[in-house]
């Protein structure tokens, strides 16, 4: 028996099915850069990694470096509680970051979920309003406060709810509705009608206390916002005292060619929140707001033990660190330039591909049936074969392939990676792929 399977079956008894998002039936043993390595030693080309948390790569040895040293000096006083220099040195650091010309403050998390939570709360305490607004498609975390603002996974709701009150979900503008030959301007002020009905019905904007988005949704299929979209709700948020709020925890730090992914819209959030990447894989996140916001609430609002942590501030110090001096923020775009051409290339041959949308080192590719609606059973074949030829690249919503390689990923391995995801392509083509066996649902 490989010791794959052999580790799976033992885990299987032990730990609960609710927390794991099923895929592919292979063990992690360890990571360097873009590669990681099973149990029984095969490697892979990693093309998950913003959701696996490393931009920079798997253990990137100046992250390492940091871990070990802060590590030797202190691994954990609760930063709420004593404040230690490394926290301190991270949370002055953060808000120079923060895009925003205006002065702010940051509040350590553990998890992107409980950095959603707090901005509720901060929200809330600001303006002194209970509702908060959504966008359908949003996938903010799984406590209960964030999954009450998100809607991607029924699944993830079953069973659990009533979910918070409070909560209005209105559509995300999806480029998929915008009619033919209707412009982006257009387009945007059409759907935002749609954003601003619940408001003429039965939504009174002063009593909105927070309107969060993820300006380019990640786990609902990497998808933009349109510009003028984007510019409509700012402005509506200004004109009704309400919170402007962006989650970057999955889209943030470098991964769409930007540094955050609010910076291709040219607006500053009133917060924002960060986690994922942030730590290089350690649990940190944090949020980063306008200082009378963040200050609205009192001691101890929103502490937790481990927020903070030291060792996870040294990985996120140097985590900066590598992101500034690969350059990786201008890494993900150049070769996002590389992965746009294979795609768009790519969409010309096979018919099953359908909308490519790629910013910087992450993509969103579609893969549809001859009507050009979702095929969720071809999107299966491509997932598994192009795990079986070596590279780790799963689907969102079911026939979104999601491509998000580590910003370190070398211009070879994503050459090697395309060869692959080719070659699945072109078998997919000539009717040679056939369902995996297994139980695995896919995704979400
Ligand atoms: N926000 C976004 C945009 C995310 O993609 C995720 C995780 N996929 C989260 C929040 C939740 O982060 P965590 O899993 O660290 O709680």
């Amino acid at each position: 028996m490989s010791k794959n399977k052999a580790i799976l079956d033992e885990e299987k008894q032990h730990l609960a099915d609710a927390s794991r998002v099923k895929y592919f039936d292979i063990v992690i043993d360890h990571g360097q850069g873009a590669i990681i390595t099973d149990a029984d030693g095969r490697d892979y080309i990693d093309l998950l990694a913003s959701a696996s948390a490393t931009n920079t790569g798997h253990s990137h040895p100046k992250v390492v470096a940091a871990i070990t040293a802060q590590a030797k000096k202190l691994i954990q006083y609760t930063p709420a509680y004593f404040a230690n220099t490394t926290t301190a040195a991270l949370a002055k650091r953060l808000t120079a970051l923060a895009p925003g010309n205006f002065d702010k403050q940051v509040a350590f998390g553990n998890s992107g979920s409980d950095a959603n939570d707090a901005m509720i709360k901060f929200a809330r305490g600001f303006t002194g309003r209970q509702y908060i607004v959504s966008f359908i498609g949003a996938y903010h975390g799984s406590t209960y406060g964030a999954l009450s603002i998100s809607a991607v996974s029924l699944n993830m709701s079953r069973q659990i709810g009533p979910l918070l009150p409070g909560i209005v979900k209105v559509p995300f503008p999806d480029q998929k509705q915008r009619l033919p030959n209707e412009s982006d301007d257009d387009f945007s002020e059409r759907l935002f009608k749609q954003f601003k009905l619940p408001f003429e019905t039965y939504l009174p904007a002063d009593e909105v206390a927070l309107v969060i988005i993820e300006p380019i949704q990640g786990d609902g299929g990497i998808i933009k916002a349109p510009q003028k979209y984007m510019s409509l709700l700012y402005k509506f948020t200004r004109e009704n005292g309400i919170v402007f709020a962006v989650d970057e925890v999955n889209q943030g730090l470098g991964r769409t060619g930007k540094m955050w992914s609010i910076d291709h819209f040219g607006i500053a959030p009133d917060m924002m929140s960060i986690g994922k990447s942030i730590a290089s894989g350690l649990p940190l996140s944090a949020v980063i707001g306008r200082t009378e916001i963040m200050a609205s609430l009192a001691a101890p609002a929103n502490v937790y033990t481990t927020a903070g942590n030291p060792v996870t501030a040294a990985a996120a110090l140097a985590t900066l660190d590598v992101i500034e001096e690969e350059q990786l923020v201008m890494r993900s775009k150049k070769l996002g330039l590389l992965a746009q051409a294979f795609f768009s290339q790519a969409a010309k041959r096979y018919t099953f591909i359908g909308d490519v949308r790629l910013y910087g080192l992450n993509g969103g590719i579609d893969i549809v049936d001859e009507k050009g609606l979702p095929d969720n059973v071809a999107t299966t074949k491509l997932i598994y074969r192009i795990f079986e030829l070596g590279a780790i690249m799963i689907s969102l919503r079911g026939n979104t392939l999601r491509f998000q390689p580590p910003l370190v990923i070398t211009e070879q391995q994503l050459t090697q990676a395309f060869g692959m995801i080719e070659q699945a392509f072109n078998e997919l083509a000539s009717g040679k792929l056939a369902l995996p066996e297994t139980d695995n649902h896919i995704g979400w």
